[in-house]
């Protein structure tokens, strides 16, 4: 799974750290280290520090997402005029 955290965001709270540690690292006083390419065995605890992240500065996929074309087409949403 790759993963990126939008550190212009992150404030260091280090909730990720504590909930996932084998992905997130602190480093020093504010500085977050992270695996972008963390194994897929540790999905679930990801999704824990994404939800528990004060600033919703981790996201999952994203590339993923972008790359394949993956996800809703963007079909909804046309207002029928009458
Ligand atoms: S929980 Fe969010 S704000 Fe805190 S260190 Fe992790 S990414 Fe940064």
């Amino acid at each position: 799974m790759r993963l990126v955290v939008d550190l212009n965001r992150c404030q260091g709270y280090a909730q990720c750290a504590f909930l996932a540690p084998d992905v997130f690292a602190m480093h020093g006083d504010e500085g977050l280290l992270y695996d972008p390419q963390a194994e897929e065995s540790q999905r679930a605890r990801v999704a824990q520090a994404v939800a528990a992240c004060p600033v919703q500065a981790i996201l999952v996929d994203e590339l993923d997402l972008a790359g394949t074309g993956a996800g809703p087409a963007g079909t909804g949403g046309e207002a029928s005029h009458a």
